[in-house]
């Protein structure tokens, strides 16, 4: 499976260096694990992991001041990147257009998208989740060539950092659809964690886990690993 650990904005250097020494001794069994520091790390990843970004620009090289592109992120080694986070489109305020000028930065600097789609529980509760999120993520590839390497990772946005975590039922209404729709990896995302995982791992349609929280304390990923 795939297990992706985003980080967010957390860790100083000096945190993220000892945690990288701690995760030397973590173990990963076959799992394909993938690495998402705050982009000003990403340097300091050993070349032997695979990492990721958390964004990029949704700008091509030059005078942007501040802004990080996909090409630099690229000759960093980065292999993939994380476009559409909703902790990007809520709480700093982008919104699908904005994502998906990034996704195409990320295709035409060869980094490969991890598209992050979701509902609100609003969305959730009224049960359009499914034909909204099918919306969204056509909107997304509009224009692409839908053959081009990408993941989706399907995160309910009521279920990022809150404990809440829809049924599996729930969740597979959605993985299936874009399984059956997009023929890509999915991974599921969403207060994920060492407690729940047992349970989540039987989700169809699902090759992995996008980890937030639980990716910062390496005893509880541990343990996820050890059951997943
Ligand atoms: C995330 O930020 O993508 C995420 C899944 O976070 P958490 O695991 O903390 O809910």
């Amino acid at each position: 499976m795939i297990v992706a650990l985003n980080h967010k904005s957390n860790f100083t250097k000096e945190e993220l260096l000892s945690y990288l020494d701690a995760y030397k001794n973590l173990n990963t069994y076959n799992h394909e694990m993938i690495l998402i520091p705050s982009v000003c790390y990403l340097s300091l990843i050993p070349s032997n992991l695979t990492y990721a970004s958390q964004d990029v620009s949704s700008k091509d090289m030059g005078a942007y001041t501040g802004e990080v592109t996909a090409k630099a992120i690229r000759s960093l080694g980065a292999k993939y990147t994380l476009i559409n986070h909703s902790e990007r489109t809520t709480k700093m305020n982008e919104n699908l257009d904005i994502s998906k000028q990034k996704l195409e930065q990320a295709f035409s600097n060869d980094l490969i998208p991890i598209i992050c789609i979701g509902d609100s529980l609003e969305e959730h509760k009224n049960g359009e989740y499914v034909d909204k999120i099918k919306k969204d993520m056509d909107y997304l590839l509009s224009d692409i060539d839908k053959s081009k390497d990408f993941i989706i990772a399907y995160e309910p946005i009521f279920a990022i950092g809150t404990g809440i975590v829809p049924t599996n039922e729930d969740i597979e209404k959605v993985t299936t659809m874009l399984k059956e729709t997009y023929h890509k990896k999915i991974l599921y995302g969403g207060s994920a964690n060492e407690k729940n995982i047992d349970e989540l791992k039987q989700v169809k349609d699902i090759d992995g886990f996008l980890l937030g929280g639980i990716s910062l304390k390496l005893p509880s990923l541990q343990e996820f690993l050890n059951k997943l």
